[in-house]
């Protein structure tokens, strides 16, 4: 469950859509096939979230492993923006705890290659194409 908010410039007409969402266990939702040992451990199917990045399954899987037991405190999508250039993307964050820290992934733009920063769900946020107003909210809807 979560929600996406169409973000649309009034100057340039560019558009984005923000996606927000918590995320609930997997298990709950019944019988589920896991890609792997690691993610039926703290019942989040990774794959079915993290699409474009083999690399990032690879890490979490080995974490888990590395780690156990640990505790998946949140997972969520949510929408990041880069503080240099402006660029706006949609990533998939969790925050994983164990016994001697935690970790929670950082992202890059890909572009200028800065840390990116969450965007949170009422923060304006500058259009990342003309630079010159702030995205306006045009709709906002539930997402399952
Ligand atoms: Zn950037
Ligand atoms: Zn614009």
């Amino acid at each position: 469950m979560g929600k996406l908010v169409h973000l649309l410039c009034p100057d340039c007409g560019y558009q984005f859509i923000s996606k927000y969402g918590i995320g609930k266990t997997d298990l709950a939702a019944g019988t589920r096939d896991f890609p792997s040992e690691e993610e039926k451990e703290v019942g989040v199917n990774f794959a079915q979230y993290i699409v474009d990045n083999p690399h990032e399954l690879v890490f979490i899987r080995k974490l888990i492993r590395e780690h156990r037991p640990v505790i998946l405190k949140t997972w969520e999508h949510q929408p990041y923006v880069c503080p240099h250039c402006a660029r706006l993307y949609n990533r998939f964050t969790y925050h994983f705890l164990f016994k001697n820290g935690d970790y929670a992934p950082s992202f890059i733009c890909l572009d200028c290659g800065r840390v990116l920063e969450k965007v949170p769900l009422k923060q304006a946020v500058l259009c990342p194409k003309c630079k010159q107003r702030n995205l306006a909210v045009d709709n906002v809807v539930p997402w399952e």
